[in-house]
C-alpha cells in the first residue's frame, strides 16, 4: 500500500527533529507523502520542502491550531494552505504571543510547586521555536522531577492539573475559516481528546461541519480500531473526509513513530486525493 502521513511534528514547535530529517525519516518508513503540521507556525515548511524534494516524497502544506473547548482539547488540523498569506501569518504570530504570555506563567506555577525551573532554560531546550508543553515536560524529566514526559503532564502540565494554565484560542469557527481563508481544507484532530461519547462527538461534528470543516482524522496513532471505524462512519454520515496521521513528535511522544504510529497504522493515499480535491475547489 501507499502510505502517508498527514500528522507530524518538527522542532519548529515541540517536535524533537527537524523538518528535514522528518521528511527523511518518513522516506524511510515508505511513505509517499507527509504533512507537516506545527502548532502555530508555518516556518518549518520551507526546510521540510526543500528536503522532500530530495527525498522524491510529497510535502503537503500543514497547521495544527488549537480551539477554544473545554472539557477536553479541539484541535484543528489545516492541509494546503497558502504559508505566504498575510492574514494566516499575522494571526499566527497573534497566537503565539497569546503562548508566550501564558509559558512563563507556567514556569512561575512550577517554581511555586517547588521545582527549580526558569523559563530562559525551557526556550533555550525548545530552541527558540514555538515553545509548548512538551518543552517543560522534558526538562522536568531532565531534572528528574518526573520519570517520564507523561508523568510529568500527568502530575502538573495536563488541563485541570497545578501548573495549567489557559491560554487564549480560537472558537473552533474561527480557526477553520483561518484555515479555509488562506485557501486549505480543516479538519478535526484526533476526535477522542475531545472527551466526548461517540454520539456526542457526532453531533459536534455536524456543528463544526456547518462552521465549514471539510474532515475527521479517523485514523490515528492513539485510536482504538473501534475509535477509527467509528469516527470515519461519523465523517461519512456527514458529508465529511476522512484524514489520518500519527501526530510524530520524536522524542517528545517516543512510543508514536511517523507513518506507523504505535505499530498498526496505515493511512492510504487516497485519503490524501479527496483532500486535495477539496482544496482545488477552493
Ligand atoms: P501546548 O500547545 O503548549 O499547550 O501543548 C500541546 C502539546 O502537549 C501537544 O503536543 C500535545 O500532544 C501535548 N499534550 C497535551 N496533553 C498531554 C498529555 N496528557 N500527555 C502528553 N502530552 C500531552
Ligand atoms: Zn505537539
Ligand atoms: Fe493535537
Ligand atoms: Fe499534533
Amino acid at each position: 500500500m501507499r502510505a502517508i502521513d498527514l500528522h507530524a511534528h518538527t522542532n519548529y514547535s515541540d517536535g524533537s527533529d527537524p523538518p528535514s530529517e522528518v521528511v527523511r525519516l518518513a522516506a524511510s518508513r515508505g511513505a509517499i507523502a507527509l504533512a507537516i503540521t506545527d502548532h502555530d507556525t508555518v516556518d518549518g515548511l520551507e526546510e521540510a520542502r526543500r528536503a522532500a524534494e530530495l527525498c522524491g516524497i510529497e510535502l503537503i502544506n500543514g497547521i495544527e491550531i488549537s480551539a477554544d473547548y473545554s472539557p477536553g482539547t479541539m484541535h484543528i488540523l489545516g492541509y494546503f494552505i497558502d504559508d505566504r498569506s498575510p492574514t494566516l501569518r499575522l494571526e499566527l504570530m497573534r497566537l503565539r504571543q497569546s503562548r508566550e504570555r501564558r509559558n512563563p506563567e507556567i514556569a512561575r506555577r512550577l517554581r511555586e510547586l517547588g521545582f527549580d525551573i526558569s523559563y530562559e532554560e525551557v526556550v533555550e531546550l525548545a530552541g527558540n521555536q514555538v515553545v509548548g508543553r512538551p518543552h517543560f515536560a522534558r526538562l522536568m524529566v531532565e531534572k528528574g522531577y518526573a520519570r517520564s514526559i507523561k508523568e510529568a503532564f500527568d502530575r502538573f502540565l495536563k488541563k485541570g492539573a497545578a501548573a495549567y494554565v489557559e491560554k487564549e484560542r480560537l472558537r473552533p469557527a474561527q480557526a477553520i475559516e483561518l484555515i479555509r481563508g488562506a485557501g486549505g481544507v480543516a479538519v478535526l484532530a484526533h476526535p477522542y481528546q475531545l472527551g466526548l461519547s461517540f454520539e456526542e462527538a457526532e453531533r459536534l461534528m455536524a456543528e463544526l461541519a456547518r462552521a465549514g470543516l471539510d474532515g475527521v482524522e479517523a485514523l490515528y496513532s492513539r485510536h482504538s480500531p473501534e475509535e477509527r471505524s467509528a469516527y470515519a462512519e461519523m465523517a461519512s454520515r456527514l458529508g465529511l473526509l476522512v484524514t489520518g496521521g500519527s501526530d510524530y513528535h520524536g522524542s517528545y511522544k517516543p512510543d508514536i513513530d511517523i507513518v506507523r504510529g504505535l505499530g498498526d497504522l496505515s493511512v492510504p493515499y487516497e485519503l490524501l486525493e479527496g483532500l486535495r480535491r477539496r482544496a482545488e475547489q477552493r
